[in-house]
């Protein structure tokens, strides 16, 4: 079999990177978090002082900063200028700041090259807002998740409590997606968009394993056997 793609798009909260990761533990194929490199330059911009939203600073920010993206057993760690920014990158206020820089073009190119260069070698799930559209319009499969902002901002409240953030009021978490919603899709490059060949799940009613059957469902025989390969069959 030649290697094939996964793509999932759709909006914060929708329930994506759940599912990319149970999708490629399902079939032992590896799974790339796209909105992670975009959270590690805003962290970096953070860090520098640099406005967000000022490419000719950005591009100049760009050149000299270094990411590499490694797989330590099949999880992800985003190692930036040296450091490993996996943890700090889901920080309070790298979202939005996330969503202003990835709105850049010259941001959007580099990322999408280090992306492509990975998908182009094995098995791969990809999530993020334009990967069936512009990253890999290709993929064998592409699915676009929604789901109700209201219960979108309650799954990242449970997610930031979880990792200890404490602090934050529903109104703000909504307000935030709100705002990336709507920048993230009507940005001039490569906004999120739902592609007429992705299969729509609507997973605000679902659990986390009802919307991974809904995916698996939709794979072919011959993708869906690995599953038992990988499940030791
Ligand atoms: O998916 P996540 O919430 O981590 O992504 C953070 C931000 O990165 C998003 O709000 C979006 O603006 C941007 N992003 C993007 N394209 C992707 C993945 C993420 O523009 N493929």
């Amino acid at each position: 079999m030649a290697h094939f793609q996964i793509a999932i798009d759709g909006p914060s909260g929708s329930g994506k990177s759940t599912l990319a990761r149970s999708v490629a533990r399902e079939l032992g194929i590896l799974y790339l978090d796209t909105g992670a490199m975009y959270r590690a330059c805003a962290l970096k911009a953070i860090r520098s002082g640099v406005s967000t939203k000022d490419e000719p600073e950005i591009v100049e920010m760009l050149a000299k900063m270094r990411l590499d993206i490694v797989f330590v057993e099949g999880s992800q760690r985003v190692i930036l200028d040296g450091e490993d920014v996996t943890e700090d990158i889901r920080k309070p206020g790298v979202s939005v700041a996330a969503s202003d820089i990835s709105a850049l073009r010259p941001v959007r190119e580099a990322m999408v090259s280090m992306q492509r260069e990975i998908a182009g070698k094995r098995n791969v799930v990809l999530d993020g807002r334009d990967i069936g559209s512009y990253v890999l319009p290709n993929a064998e499969y592409k699915f676009f998740l929604t789901a109700d902002p209201e219960e979108r901002a309650r799954r990242r409240l449970e997610e930031m409590a979880i990792r200890g953030v404490t602090n934050l009021t529903f109104e703000s978490v909504l307000e935030d997606i709100k705002y990336r919603d709507h920048q993230d899709s009507t940005r001039s490059f490569a906004p999120l968009v739902k592609t007429a060949d992705a299969i729509v799940i609507d997973t605000t009613q679902n659990t986390p394993e009802e919307t991974l059957r809904c995916l698996l469902a939709c794979l072919s025989g011959e993708i869906n056997s690995l599953r038992e390969t990988n499940n030791g069959a």
